[in-house]
């Protein structure tokens, strides 16, 4: 019986959904636990501890050599002597007897006596002068997090650890977010990022409700076990709800299923305005096996893959037949629907240790995007447009360069583009020869250069997600500047219009693939501003496509006019939202709490 206080936390909504359920916290490195309980085990069950405890720090010492071994084939080999530290750590016989001895003497079970000793064993190193040494803490937590993962994975104790858990974290990586097991997670919260972080844009495509930019005393308040909910649309998190709290949050999330069943009926309408002007609506992915979900939503093709995911999840780099494989069962599920393949965009907060050999002291503004595979490895790029231009002749297939900010940039990438037809040419291997190719703008620069760069590209796709960032000057995964995420700032609307004008000016196609393009709070103005296509995570299709089907182009373009001349974004995001309220007042409900953040 819970006998402790609701308490409601605000942070970020981050990706729709309700979560009901217990809490996990993940402490490092995407490997969860929960923190062992004190309890105890009968003399009969030593030797069953111990050896628990031993297969779990096997379990940890071959996920350690595995994942040295991709980084030998991604990266130069002293990067992989960073983990050489944490098997030493495996191999401590003083931490193995302790823990052994805790399990025997004060028959403890095994995950509770090797937590117990590695926390000791952390404390003191923590006081430690030397520097070097206190570092080496990180190493011993997350060897720890291994080996609790595994020991709680195989336990036959008492605590039910298969069943379904709201996982809290400080923070969790977009590698981190992209490893977690969807049958074992109802949702998660973590202390940093914000809506268009790239943690939170897995979070919507993994269709798992998230919260982020909680407060770091409301999570200290959290213990594992803990019963919580979460609230995705509106970014509240209720720790110990009261049985009336729970039955609420019940009806509601009953109430959205069905609703969500409802607009599935509609998949097969043609996102057409009552005035008859028809916008393509597209998903964005991050993995291949998202691609059914496209087509369970009614997209009409791939908008914007995320081909860095191909890269941070595998082991090793992938090859140009590895590649061409996975672009060729995309372009062949997708039959002749256009597929928007986006190079790889490593960098900013898609961080790799064994892609990239340096680190940046601002990773946005560094090298990412297109100017990392021009500068640091144009092997991994001529690698990728190799199998970009085999694959192009089995389909629809588009390529888009992220993080443009000059002309210069398409130019080279266009000249190495011939440069590989010709290559592909003399090897007698069957290539594309023409392949469109789009820029993102994302960047100021790349948005006010849109009319030289209109004559060098087949379509711009808008990236609001990180033109908000850099117009604003507001670091996307830093929770403290959230407030200036701001897609309605009448700065960022200039670029957007001044973008979209010069397209229809210049006869190409543009679309906007960053996350308002599936937020139905924008869509009236994006309609209203001329845009072509929306390019979104898949199961936001079905909200975005009734809005279209209830406007009407003549007034939203009215609106648009109207938009652009306000003073500042609150102004703007009402306009907007007064036209979703009475063209979808059912969509505005759903959305509405998020609009309050
Ligand atoms: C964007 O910046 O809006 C975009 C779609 O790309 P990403 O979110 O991957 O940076
Ligand atoms: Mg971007």
């Amino acid at each position: 019986m819970n006998n402790q206080p609701e308490t409601v936390c605000q942070g970020i909504a981050a990706s729709s959904g309700y979560a009901i359920g217990r809490v996990c916290f993940v402490r490092q490195n995407g490997n969860f636990y929960l923190e062992p309980v004190d309890s105890s085990i009968t003399p009969e069950q030593i030797s069953v501890e111990i050896e628990a405890f031993h297969t779990a720090l096997d379990a940890a010492r071959n996920g350690i050599l595995k994942l040295q071994e991709e980084l030998r084939n991604k990266a130069e080999a002293h990067d992989v002597g960073i983990f050489d530290a944490q098997l030493l750590i495996t191999d401590d016989q003083l931490l193995t007897r302790e823990v052994e001895q805790m399990i025997a003497n004060e028959l403890k079970p095994a995950d509770y006596a090797f937590f117990k000793v590695v926390e000791k064993f952390v404390a003191a190193i923590a006081v430690m002068p030397d520097n070097y040494i206190k570092e080496r803490t990180a190493d011993i937590r997350d060897v720890a997090a291994r080996v609790l993962h595994h020991l709680q994975d195989n336990s036959s104790g008492n605590i039910e650890y298969d069943d379904q858990r709201i996982i809290l974290a400080h923070d969790l990586t977009p590698s981190d977010t992209a490893a977690l097991d969807r049958r074992r997670v109802l949702g998660f919260a973590v202390e940093t990022g914000s809506a268009t972080s790239h943690t939170a844009i897995l979070a919507r495509s993994m269709q798992l409700p998230a919260v982020l930019g909680i407060p770091g005393d409301f999570l200290e308040k959290v213990k594992d076990n803990d019963m919580l909910i979460l609230d995705g649309y509106s970014g509240k998190l209720i720790l110990h709800p009261t049985r009336e709290t729970e039955a609420e949050y019940r009806r509601k999330m009953e109430a959205t299923l069905i609703f969500f069943h409802k607009l599935a009926e509609e998949k097969r309408l043609s996102a057409e305005t009552r005035d008859g002007f028809v916008l393509q609506l597209s998903g964005n992915i991050e993995n291949v096996d998202d691609i059914d979900t496209v087509h369970e939503y009614g997209g009409c093709g791939i908008g914007l893959f995320r081909s860095e995911y191909m890269f941070l999840n595998s082991s090793g780099l992938p090859s140009e037949e590895e590649q061409l494989d996975i672009y060729c069962s995309m372009l062949s599920k997708m039959k002749n629907e256009p597929v928007v393949v986006r190079t790889l965009d490593i960098g900013g907060d898609k961080l790799d240790q064994a892609l990239q050999r340096y680190a940046e002291p601002n990773p946005f503004l560094g090298l990412r995007g297109v100017r990392f595979c021009l500068k640091e490895r144009p092997d991994i790029f001529r690698t990728q447009l190799r199998a970009l231009l085999r694959a192009g002749t089995y389909g629809n297939l588009r390529v888009m360069l992220p993080m443009v900010s000059c002309v210069e940039e398409i130019l080279e990438v266009k000249a190495l583009i011939s440069e590989l037809q010709e290559e592909l040419y003399h090897e007698h291997i069957e290539h594309a020869l023409h392949l469109p190719i789009g820029a993102m703008i994302e960047t100021p620069a790349a948005a006010l250069l849109a009319a030289p760069l209109a004559k060098v590209v087949d379509f711009f796709s808008i990236g609001t997600n990180d033109l908000v960032q850099y117009t604003l000057a507001a670091d996307r995964t830093n929770e403290r500047v959230n407030y200036l995420d701001m897609p309605t700032h009448p700065a960022v609307l200039t670029l957007i219009a001044n973008t979209i004008a010069v397209a229809r000016r210049h006869n190409i196609w543009v679309s906007v693939c960053g996350q308002i393009a599936g937020d139905p709070r924008f869509t009236p103005l994006l309609v209203g501003l001329g845009v072509h296509e929306l390019s979104m995570p898949p199961a936001l299709i079905g909200p975005v496509r009734r809005v279209i089907r209830n406007l009407q182009m003549a007034d939203a373009e009215l609106a648009a006019i109207e938009v652009l001349e306000c003073e500042t974004p609150a102004r703007a995001l009402d306009i907007s939202m007064q036209m979703l309220r009475s063209a979808a007042p059912e969509i505005a409900d759903l959305v509405a709490p998020a609009s309050d953040n």
